[in-house]
């Protein structure tokens, strides 16, 4: 029977209820349970694909297609297992269902309410995972915090659904903070007692509080968010400020979550968490035998979460290489060619992130041009992929004015055109090519080296591709397609055989990368940015 652990948030966001979440599921897979997470997020679009990345930070895309939430990305970082459409559920999905159950008929003669249908609707979809038996444990993340009104139909939700299987079967951890008052000097617990207050007006006893902190909890604090929040001394959880999103899963098994969880449910405790390797790779990230920086141009950098996936992915390929990678994000809008040097001069690789539409374009197409003239090493991801088409195109090629077709329509050299299945498509949500893909690699070609092997399946969310009537012409110009989906034809790697690392992908591969599994080209990418920095010095 699966167990159900619940992880709502108060007082205010960012608390990092994704990363205890992950954290979490981390320490009781490590004592060999089956765990996932799914994250129910209270905001009226279907899925965060049509939102801004100002609006959300990044948007993250499963193997089965589905755009998702940030916070999926942390779940599959830590616990190295594919999310589904299923691990994440927003507002607009459940009324939508709801609303065509309605006009299907399924609730005849009824008039169709917050309570019962949606909040059963929520059940239902807080269940889906359990059932598919695959799982021990399924910890929902509730996103917002308590007390929002748009939140009120998950929390109670989470009431009924508590009550309906039992406290042993279902619990919920609270995530609090608790501020330290300079001028007074002490750590407060009041917004903590007025966060677990609001839960309990919704009628929900939270059973384990983990609280977010400066400094660390003493045990008189403890007793005392304990007493008045009527949970048990050693169900008060220190959560403090880390300097890495990934000491936390060990800074909350010296805090005992994971045993007090499991006591909870009813669990047997089985071994203690087998963290070794996760401390080995934390040892290689916290001891690096060298260091580079590594230039992120795209235009969504005021917000570092709009590229966190990018940001993980090389902590990953860095502890791999014992080298600290520095990475600086630069705003494609303010690279222009007669400061391009200025710009990205001091830099041991550069990377061009994805993106859509016009703005800052050709700030990237400028920062490519340099690295590819420069010997600097490349990557390009998705719109950087085609970017460095683009580039190619125009500056090695000849092709006047070449561009991709997202841009200019009327392009004499449509080197990056529209998908064939995408053109007569109207709706914008979830009409992408999204999700896994198969790709067959070429012998002999960096990409080959990277991965190993010959087929691989990478993740995409975009609608335009390499224009393959060109192929010919780049390949002979030295850019070659190392990278072919075998089913479709489209091109999914290029790379330069002249370069020491030139390398765009049409997919993400920023969405693989995990702890256990560093994605090889992040991992080749940073090792040459690493011979590049050795050079340099020399
Ligand atoms: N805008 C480009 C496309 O749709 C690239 C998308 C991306 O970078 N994810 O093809």
């Amino acid at each position: 029977m699966t167990k159900y652990i619940f992880v709502t948030g108060g007082v205010t966001s960012s608390l990092g209820k994704g990363i205890i979440s992950a954290s979490l599921a981390k320490l009781l897979q490590a004592r060999g349970y089956s765990v996932t997470i799914q994250k129910f997020d209270p905001y009226i679009n279907i899925d965060p694909g049509t939102l801004n990345p100002y609006e959300h930070g990044e948007c993250y895309v499963t193997e089965d297609g589905a755009e998702t939430d940030l916070d999926l990305g942390h779940y599959e970082r830590f616990l190295n297992v594919p999310t589904t459409q299923a691990n994440n559920i927003t507002t607009g999905r459940i009324y939508q269902n709801v609303i065509n159950k309605e006009r299907q008929g399924e609730y005849l003669g009824k008039t169709v309410q917050v309570v019962p249908h949606i909040t059963d609707e929520i059940k239902k979809n807080m269940r889906i995972l359990g059932e598919t038996g695959k799982y021990d444990i399924v910890i929902t993340e509730l996103g917002g915090t308590v007390g929002d009104i748009e939140s009120l139909p998950f929390i109670e939700a989470v009431r009924q659904f508590k009550w309906e299987e039992g406290a042993n079967n279902a619990i919920v951890i609270h995530l609090t903070l608790v501020p330290f008052l300079a001028a007074a000097g002490e750590l407060k617990t009041k917004p903590t007692q007025h966060s677990v207050k609001a839960l309990l007006e919704y009628g929900i006893q939270p059973d384990i509080l983990v609280c977010r902190t400066e400094h660390h909890i003493n045990q008189d604090i403890r007793k005392k968010i304990a007493l008045f929040c009527n949970v048990n001394v050693n169900a008060v959880i220190e959560s403090i400020d880390a300097s890495s999103i990934y000491s936390v899963p060990l800074l909350m098994m010296k805090e005992q979550l994971d045993k007090t969880v499991l006591t909870k449910l009813k669990l047997a405790h089985k071994n203690e968490p087998d963290m070794e390797s996760w401390k080995d790779f934390l040892g290689r990230l916290k001891n690096p035998t060298s260091e580079v920086t590594i230039g992120v141009v795209g235009k969504y950098v005021e917000l570092p979460d709009a590229y966190k996936s990018i940001t993980e992915s090389f902590v990953h390929a860095g502890a791999k290489n014992e080298c600290k990678v520095r990475v600086q994000y630069i705003h494609s809008e303010g690279v222009y060619p007669d400061n391009v040097k200025e710009k990205l001069g001091h830099l041991d690789g550069l990377l061009v992130a994805p993106g859509f539409g016009s703005r800052g374009i050709e700030g990237k197409i400028d920062a490519i041009k340099y690295v590819r003239e420069n010997n600097v090493p490349f990557f390009g991801i998705c719109l950087g992929m085609q970017c460095s088409v683009i580039e190619y195109g125009r500056n090695v090629l000849g092709l006047q004015n070449a561009n991709t077709t997202e841009i200019d329509e009327n392009t004499e050299h449509p080197v990056i055109n529209m998908m064939e299945d995408q053109k007569n498509i109207t709706n914008k949500g979830g009409t992408m090519r999204l999700g896994s893909y198969p790709c067959d690699l070429k012998k002999g070609t960096k990409a080959f080296a990277a991965y190993g092997k010959q087929h691989i399946t990478e993740r995409h969310r975009h609608r335009y591709e390499f224009n393959n009537a060109y192929l010919n012409q780049f390949e002979e110009a030295g850019m070659i397609a190392s990278g072919i989906n075998p089913d479709s034809n489209l091109v999914e790697i290029v790379e330069l055989k002249n370069h020491p690392f030139f390398v765009g992908g049409q997919f993400h591969p920023e969405l693989k990368s995990t702890v256990a599994n560093p994605h090889p080209l992040f991992v080749k990418f940073v090792a040459a940015a690493m011979e590049f920095a050795k050079k340099k010095t020399k």
